[in-house]
Order: C-alpha cells, then sequence, then structure tokens
C-alpha cells in the first residue's frame, strides 16, 4: 500500500521547520515585547461557536468547514472564536482589566489548494481584550508591522472602519440598494450575496465585480460620529508611531464579527494569495458568545505565507544553519567505546556532539563529520589512545592540534568543551 498525505495538507520537512521556528521564536519574543502572553486551545469546538461568532453567511461558515455533523463539532477555522470560549470560560477578565494574549497553531478550511492557499494552515494570532482606545489598535497593527519588518519582509498595511452596529444597518441598506441596480452585471456569488452578505461583494476578487463597486457607496461616509471620532484617532496614532498605512474603503474582510477597525497586511510577491495577516476589531463579539461586555482587537498571520515570503533569504543570512561543534571519528572498538562516554559527556554539557556506531572508514567518518557542519572533528584512533593523544582538527581552517587524552573521556569532555568554547568566542 501507498499511502500520501490527503490534498490541501502538507508535511513540513526538517529544512522547513528551521524556518518555521524562527518565525515562531521571533513572533514570541516581539509579542513578550509588547506584554502578550501565550494560550493554548484546543483544535476543535463545538460547531456552534464558529456559526455565532463568525457569521453563517460567511464563507467560512457556508462552504470551509470540516464539521462532524454527527458530534456537533468543528476544526477549527480561526482562533478567536476559541480564544474568546476559553476566555469566558475561564473568567480571565476578572484578574486584569486588559488582556493581550496569543497562540500559534493549526486551522482548518475546506478551499481550494494552491500556493499559499492550503486545508490545513497554521496562524499565528494575537489579540487585546478589555481595551476600547484607538490607541490600542495603533498598538496592535505597529505589533504585525514590527513582526513582519524583523523578519525582513515587505508588507503594506490597509486599514479601515467598519463601523458599528449603529452605522453599519443603514450603510448596508444603502449597498444593498446600489448593488440591486447592478444586480445582472455582478458575478453570481456576488448576486447572491447582495442579499445575504452585501458587503462582501465590496471585495470580490473577480475583475468586473471591481471595476462596477469602485463607485459604491463608502463605509467610511456612513459611520457614526463615534465611529468617525475612533477611526480619526487610530490613523493619528499609527501616525505617532511613523506607521505606514493606507486607508482601504472597500476592504470588508470575511467575517462578521468585526466592528470598527479591520486592517490587512498586504505582501506584493505573494501572487493571489497577497494577505498574510489581517485583523480587526469586535467590539461585541464577546457579549455575544455569552462573556462580560468588552471589546476586543486582534490579527492572524498565516505562517505559510510567511515562509513562502522567506524564501528569498538564505538559511545563512537568517543564521539556520545547523551546526555540530564536534565529530568525533573513533577508529576500532575501544576507541569507540570511549567516544560514545565522551559525546554523551559533551552532550550533557551543552555541547553538539555526534559520533558514527558503524565503524566506517576514516575518510568515510570525515565525510559524515561534513555533512553534518561540525566544526572540529576528534579523531581517537587504537594507536593514538594506547599513546593517550588523539588529533583535533579544525574543520574550517584545516589546522590540527593534538589533544591529550587522560584521566577518562569524562575529563576528554571538560578539555575539550573549553577548546571549544574558547573558539567560539575567539
Ligand atoms: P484570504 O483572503 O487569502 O482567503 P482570509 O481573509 O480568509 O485570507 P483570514 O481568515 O483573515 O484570511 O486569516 C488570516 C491569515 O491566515 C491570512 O492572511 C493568511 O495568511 C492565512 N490564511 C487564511 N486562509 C489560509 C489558507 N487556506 N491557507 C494558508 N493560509 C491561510
Ligand atoms: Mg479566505
Amino acid at each position: 500500500m501507498k499511502v500520501k498525505a490527503i490534498n490541501g495538507f502538507k508535511d513540513i520537512l526538517p529544512d522547513e521547520v528551521t524556518r518555521w521556528q524562527y518565525i515562531e521564536n521571533l513572533s514570541r519574543d516581539i509579542f513578550h515585547r509588547f506584554g502578550f502572553k501565550e494560550i493554548r486551545l484546543p483544535i476543535m469546538e463545538e460547531t456552534g461557536l464558529f456559526a455565532r461568532s463568525i457569521g453563517q453567511a460567511t464563507d467560512i461558515v457556508e462552504k470551509e468547514m470540516y464539521t462532524f455533523v454527527d458530534k456537533g463539532i468543528t476544526l477549527r477555522p480561526e482562533a478567536t472564536a476559541s480564544l474568546l470560549r476559553a476566555f469566558i470560560e475561564h473568567g480571565i477578565h476578572v484578574q486584569q482589566p486588559v488582556n493581550r494574549l496569543y497562540t500559534i497553531g493549526p486551522m482548518f478550511r475546506h478551499e481550494r489548494p494552491q500556493k499559499g492557499r492550503y486545508r490545513q494552515f497554521h496562524q499565528i494570532s494575537a489579540e487585546v481584550i478589555g481595551a476600547v482606545e484607538p490607541q490600542v489598535d495603533a498598538e496592535v497593527m505597529a505589533m504585525g508591522q514590527l513582526l513582519l519588518m524583523e523578519m525582513g519582509l515587505e508588507a503594506s498595511l490597509e486599514v479601515n472602519s467598519l463601523g458599528c452596529l449603529e452605522c453599519r444597518p443603514p450603510y448596508r441598506e444603502k449597498i444593498v440598494n446600489f448593488l440591486e441596480n447592478l444586480s445582472e452585471q455582478l458575478c453570481s456569488d456576488c448576486q447572491r450575496r447582495t442579499h445575504t452578505n452585501p458587503l462582501r461583494v465590496l471585495d470580490c476578487k473577480n475583475p468586473r465585480c471591481r471595476e462596477l463597486v469602485q463607485d459604491a457607496p463608502s463605509i467610511l461616509d456612513s459611520l457614526c460620529s463615534g465611529c468617525s471620532e475612533h477611526f480619526t484617532q487610530v490613523q493619528a496614532s499609527l501616525d505617532l508611531l511613523g506607521v505606514q498605512y493606507s486607508v482601504n474603503k472597500f476592504m470588508v474582510r470575511g467575517l462578521d464579527y468585526y466592528t470598527r477597525t479591520t486592517f490587512e497586511f498586504i505582501a506584493h510577491n505573494l501572487g493571489a494569495q497577497s494577505a498574510v495577516g489581517a485583523g480587526g476589531r469586535y467590539d461585541g463579539l464577546i457579549e455575544d458568545l455569552g462573556g462580560p461586555k468588552l471589546p476586543g482587537i486582534g490579527f492572524a498571520m498565516g505562517i505559510e505565507r510567511l515562509v513562502l515570503l522567506m524564501l528569498e533569504r538564505s538559511d545563512d543570512d537568517l543564521g539556520l544553519q545547523q551546526k555540530t561543534d564536534v565529530f568525533v571519528a573513533a577508529l576500532g572498538e575501544e576507541a569507540a567505546s570511549h567516544s560514545a562516554l565522551l559525546v554523551h559527556t559533551l552532550r550533557k554539557s551543552g555541547i553538539k556532539a555526534a559520533m558514527d556506531y558503524s565503524g566506517r572508514s576514516l575518510k568515510a567518518q570525515m565525510k559524515q563529520a561534513g555533512r553534518l557542519n561540525s566544526r572540529y572533528t576528534l579523531i581517537i584512533g587504537e594507536n593514538e589512545l594506547e599513546q593517550n593523544t588523539a588529533v583535533l582538527r579544525n574543520m574550517e581552517n584545516q589546522n590540527q592540534q593534538n589533544f591529550t587524552l587522560e584521566d577518562g573521556p569524562a575529563s576528554w569532555g571538560n578539555s575539550l568543551k573549553l577548546i571549544i568554547e574558547n573558539s567560539v568566542s575567539a
């Protein structure tokens, strides 16, 4: 039987994993600088949680969820709903008024697999719960931008406001009127959306629809005074922090829960899958889910797309070359058993050490040391062992020195460790 991974699900092989670790480590570092704490969540929830929060008439809920119909549970398509469920369930807000949380993990959506789009993909998500101030919106976007910058990636930030429960319904009416007049000319999806989810028509990818909506009324002209003032201050705060952005009045996002600020990080060299990250404010959602009346804002970045963007940078440039400090090449059985103890001693003291147990020739072992990017090779032969010496070769400059073997492998480990560590700092 020959089995392959299922379509849209992919293996992340060791050479690529180093990039994933790089992204995850850098994200954690930046999140901690901004006072965020990690939360880890289950990958399944009750289906109702997603239908309720993301919205019944969204692409995700209508056609992209992996649901076990008989069990009433769904593989999470995004993290915000699960995070809020946990937040409410554990009363996290009781401990402090504003909570900054992040989580990293797999998400599942039944979409058409293509470059940058998979059925299992991974997101880095960050959420601030309990703060309504526009400065927080700016802080969250600034954090996302810093993350991309420190990864050495270029992406632009687009910002919009979607208003609130007060100003969106009248705007929705305006947009429905506008769309009804176009009806026949819109793509079939958009004709349907005109009544189920009219705002979505604004960011349809179909070129004809795009052209048609250019003259659509803008949400920004329909904001109530509170939302308008909030959006003005968000922009002022972004300016204050020196964050570059542009306002995109057609950005609506595919999830129903957004209110006020929404944003996307767009990379221009990702082809069709140009969004690397996106987010927004969701001020009514926590209450909707049965929690306290608290506002929230957050974003998610897709790790697969970050990795694609990073392809232009080499492993060397990113400091990702995996190296071995010392490879111990043993010749003969006695040397091999001493070497095994030596290697273990070195590993216990924090040195990356390796050896080969197969009793291969010196030449083969040196080749293996090369494959492992070893900085040193210690060659212990039978004759040398009798004379209490070994040869230590620096693989970078090929210099060799005699290494004295006295008092057994455990103590050789200490002197070898000294040599290695001194040469690192040199
Ligand atoms: P898109 O417009 O590309 O479908 P989206 O608006 O559905 O994106 P969000 O739900 O906002 O995306 O998710 C945030 C990020 O997660 C995206 O910017 C992207 O980097 C990533 N992402 C979303 N869906 C996928 C997927 N199927 N495969 C890989 N990454 C994804
Ligand atoms: Mg999508």
